[in-house]
């Protein structure tokens, strides 16, 4: 009798195996109860449960992988808060599949670009991609006026002069409001938020200058706390205790930063421990606050840098931690905390407006002069039929600007 091959007995066990991992639920055709993904717009949210989602994560030099840094909160009860809008978070905020009228509150814990880089892109972009109200921006004061949020958003309104020039009764521009914020930077656990049931409160940081800021977020018994860029400081030790989450900045060690980054050593230790917090230093404040699950970010987190991320860390600090990427998702509630990677659909689209659109006043628009006119080609023999069209199925009456 021939004996079975071992590639025969190998597949044996593997079958065996599978259907033990499978407990049998699975057939070859049908689906997986739950892949362990999560796929955005596909889950509600229970009254009590809180959604934190990774939404940038890396450094000020952007990458595929991970844009700089921002952070979505999502609550039960329908709020939705933007913690950090960093260069190239905007597409990822995009890819969670969230209507624009609801992505309107964002706090910035401080003015560098990697914070609030992508502010000007879902404030003028998110007024084309449907959001009719207006954008809420929190932040803090500088050591002076000029170095404050309210200032910073007054020279992006001056920056951006053109870009609103375009839309100005062309659009239903009512999300191209911007409703400023600002508070003083050196308050201690003062709110600055209190609304639906929402308490954010801020407490100082020790990053660049006067003017950066953590946040602690409570709602129902959770509590939420995030960094944004700060050395180890006592405000963020005492007001983050006891946090459901601590987010907290936690950078790679100087070794790395000398290796891979190319800094100098004297460089290195600088920014990476007196600037920024390190992993041991981040370590020794969870140790100190005992969150639920603290989270560090600020890094750029690959198969190489991780591990020794987390060995560093693991020196002063014993409990639960994530080290997050872009699109990690954490669900919260009492009971648990759950963490996955969110699941992106490249091809997303801005949602549909949840607002009734009002029809611009075509008086404020901004007319070309005529030498620009004199430049275009209207192509009537083109453009009338799709005027044509369109005003057949719609019964609308519009006429084309360029008619020669
Ligand atoms: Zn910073
Ligand atoms: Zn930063």
């Amino acid at each position: 009798m021939r004996r079975p091959g071992l590639a025969f007995l190998a597949g044996l066990a593997t079958c065996a195996l599978a259907l033990i991992l499978l407990g049998g639920k699975t057939s070859p055709t049908g689906t997986v109860s739950d892949r362990d993904v999560y796929y955005p717009g596909s889950e509600t949210l229970a009254p009590d449960e809180m959604r934190i989602v990774a939404l940038g994560t890396g450094m000020p030099s952007v990458r595929p992988k991970q844009a700089a840094a921002c952070w979505l909160v999502e609550l039960g009860n329908g709020d939705k808060f933007l913690f950090d809008i960093g260069s190239g978070c905007h597409e990822r905020l995009a890819a969670q599949m969230i209507p624009y009228d609801y992505l309107n509150k964002v706090f910035i814990g401080h003015l560098h670009v990697d914070h609030m880089g992508d502010l000007p892109s879902l404030w003028l972009g998110g007024t084309v991609m449907n959001r009719l109200v207006p954008l809420r921006v929190w932040g803090p004061s500088g050591g002076t006026p000029e170095y404050g949020t309210a200032a910073s958003m007054e020279r992006m309104k001056e920056m951006y002069v053109w870009d609103i020039g375009t839309r100005s009764g062309v659009i239903d521009f009512r999300g191209g409001a911007l409703e400023v914020h600002e508070f003083p930077f050196d308050g201690i656990n003062e709110v600055i938020y209190d609304e639906n049931g929402v308490v954010v409160r801020s407490i100082p940081a020790v990053h660049g200058l006067d003017g950066a800021v953590s946040f602690v977020l409570e709602w129902n018994g959770l509590k939420f706390v995030y960094g944004s860029d700060t050395i180890p400081n006592k405000w963020y030790v005492e007001h983050a205790a006891g946090a459901d989450v601590a987010i907290h900045e936690c950078f790679l060690p100087a070794t790395l930063l000398v290796t891979k980054q190319g800094f100098s050593p004297q460089e290195a230790l600088m920014v990476g421990t007196q600037g920024h917090t390190s992993p041991e230093q981040f370590g020794k404040v969870m140790s100190l606050v005992k969150p639920r699950l603290a989270i560090g970010y600020h890094f750029y987190n690959d198969f190489d840098t991780e591990p020794v991320v987390r060995e560093r860390l693991r020196r002063t600090y014993d409990g639960p931690v994530d080290l997050a990427t872009d699109y990690m998702v954490w669900n919260v509630t009492k009971d648990e905390i759950r963490v996955r990677m969110s699941a992106v659909d490249e091809e997303v689209w801005p949602s549909p407006p949840l607002m009734k659109k009002i029809a611009p006043d075509t008086g404020s628009s901004i007319a070309f002069s005529e030498f620009t006119i004199s430049g275009a080609l209207g192509f009537p023999e083109v453009v009338g039929p799709i005027f044509d069209e369109i005003n057949e199925l719609y019964g609308t009456k519009a006429e084309p600007i360029f008619k020669k």
